[in-house]
Formats: C-alpha cells, structure tokens, sequence
C-alpha cells in the first residue's frame, strides 16, 4: 500500500493578488477580513485546514512586491530583497471560500481571514495590526499551502486541540469532516464571547476553554485539559496546533503517555510565545 504522505500539497501554487473588501470584530479577539479578486478564480479549495502564505505591504511601503518565483527558492529570493522592499509575509488559515460561481455571492470569488487580536504596543505583531486596521481596497497577496490535517481516509475517531490561532483551522476540519466523525475537541479561547457557531458531526463534542484572564499564557489550558482527559478509545488521528508548548506538549501526552502511532498525530507549532515569525 502507498505511503500517506505528510500533508496535502496543492497541486499548482501561484501568486494570488486579491484586496481587502471588508472586515469586522466578529468576537473580543478576532477580526474577519474578507479579502477577493479575480485571481482567487485561479485557487483550489481543498477543505479543512487549508492555510496559506500572507503578504501584506509594510506600513510606509508605496507597493507590494512579492518573490517572482513559487518554488521553493521563493523564500531565498524574499531574503535577497532590501529590508525595505520586503512584505511582511505571515501564515494563515482560510475561514471561508465563496467561489465567483455561486450566485448567492457575486462575481467576485472571496476568501475570510479570521485574526487573533493578540498584544499591543511593542508586543503587537504587523499581522494582527493590519487586520485590526485593513480597510477596503488594500492590496494583498497569497501563496496556498494545502492542508496539514491529513488523517487516513477509513480514520473517524479524532482528537482535535489548539488555542484561538487554531480556531479556524479546527472549525474548517469539523466542517470538512465525515458525518461518522466521533471524538473530542479542545478550543481554548481568551473568553466565552470568543466561541464561534461551528458545524460539528453529532458524534463529536467541543470543549470550549475560556482563559480565566484572557491574559494568562495561552495554550495552558488546553494542554491540560488534554492530558487530564478521559478518552474511551485511543483516537485514530490527532490534529493540534497552537502557541510551540501547547503542540508539542499534546503530542508528547498522545503518544508518551497514551501510546498513539507518531504519524497519526499532526502536531504544528503556530506561533512561539515570545517570538515573531518571520
Ligand atoms: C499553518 C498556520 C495557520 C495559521 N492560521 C491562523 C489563523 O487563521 N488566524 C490567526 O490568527 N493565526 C493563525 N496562525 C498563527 C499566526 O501565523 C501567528 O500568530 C503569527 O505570528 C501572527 O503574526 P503577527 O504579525 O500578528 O505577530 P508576530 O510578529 O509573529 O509576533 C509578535 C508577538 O506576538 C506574539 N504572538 C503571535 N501570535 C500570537 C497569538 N496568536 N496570540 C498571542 N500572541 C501572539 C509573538 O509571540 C510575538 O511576541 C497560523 C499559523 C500557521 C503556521
């Protein structure tokens, strides 16, 4: 039998222009920013978590120059341009894709960013700034990455954890999953109002973790509640992302301490407590 690979990679990348056609504070901490434009016709929905590549324009830049190629030399390329023509570039998820087919939404094809406000001041990311302050008509660029969530097509028992930078990599899968899907589903949030409507398969549960401040150090509270968790069955994939500690932490309880097969747990640092990316 053919080895399942890693992750699902698109099959065609390209850069993809689009601009920011809105944006709203859909919860404490999150921002949705609906970004479209006619090369959005040319991106391939893959479901679940599928993520991308985010190039924005650093403040004070006159435009938005991007890597000519999409191998894998397009990083190598970014680094070669001058600090001050350089985009910030940073990752994340697709909320939703409405294509340009369907009638409901218009001839243009959009895609919802949802953006974890986190920090202020020096602790403020570029990313989470923009998105707090993107208004219509800015010009934007994505390159897709395909999906990390890649369980074996028979698996139905999962476990899915992070922190609220996972939220709408969590709700894609339980959106994309089969409807005998059964397991749990740890979403740790800086506070109740931050829990969204998702669509879950009925034999699935999600436990909402509301930080007692929103302050405290996210990820904590999910990976406790993971590693105090009672599961009937050991789950036949697990899917958990968030601040470095809380990813790695979940893995090594999943398969130390509960015997799961490496392989079948996704486990992806999102950001690092502390640390910038990029
Ligand atoms: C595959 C993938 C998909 C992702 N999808 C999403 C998504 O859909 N929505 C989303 O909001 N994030 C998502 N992330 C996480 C996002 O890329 C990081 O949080 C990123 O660091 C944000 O960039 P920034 O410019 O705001 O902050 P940075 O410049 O990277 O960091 C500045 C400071 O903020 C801290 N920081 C960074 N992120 C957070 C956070 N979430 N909470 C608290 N402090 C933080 C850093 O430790 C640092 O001290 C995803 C990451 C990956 C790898």
């Amino acid at each position: 039998m053919a080895k399942r690979s890693k992750y699902v990679k698109p099959e065609h990348r390209e850069f993809l222009h689009a601009r920011v056609l809105g944006s709203k504070q859909i919860s404490p901490h999150f921002v949705r920013v609906t970004i479209g434009g006619q090369d959005l016709n040319s991106y391939t929905p893959l479901g679940f978590d599928q993520w991308f590549r985010l190039f924005l324009r650093e403040p004070g830049q006159s435009e938005l120059r991007l890597p000519t190629t999409t191998s894998k030399l397009w990083y190598a390329q970014y680094l070669a341009m001058s600090k001050a023509s350089r985009p910030v570039i940073r990752n994340y998820t697709v909320r939703s894709y409405r294509p340009a087919t369907d009638a409901r939404y218009g001839d243009t094809p959009e895609i919802d960013i949802d953006f974890v406000c986190h920090g202020s001041g020096d602790d403020a990311g570029p990313a989470s700034t923009w998105a707090q302050s993107a208004t219509p008509g800015e010009e934007v660029a994505l390159l897709d990455e395909g999906l990390i969530h890649n369980p074996a097509p028979e698996a139905r028992r999962l476990l899915l954890a992070g922190d609220e930078s996972a939220l709408p990599a969590i709700a894609g899968i339980l959106r994309s999953s089969p409807d005998d899907a059964c397991g749990e589903v740890f979403l740790e949030i800086p506070q109740s109002d931050d829990a969204q409507e998702l669509r879950v398969p009925d034999g699935m549960t999600v436990h909402w973790l509301p930080r007692a401040d929103p302050h405290d150090r996210p990820g904590t509270l999910a990976l406790e509640a993971v590693r105090s968790a009672k599961l009937a069955d050991l789950p036949d994939y697990a899917f958990v992302a968030g601040e470095q500690a809380l990813a790695a932490g979940v893995r090594r309880n999943l398969v130390n301490d509960r015997g799961m097969p490496k392989p079948e747990v996704a486990f992806t640092g999102f950001w690092r407590f502390g640390h910038a990316a990029g």
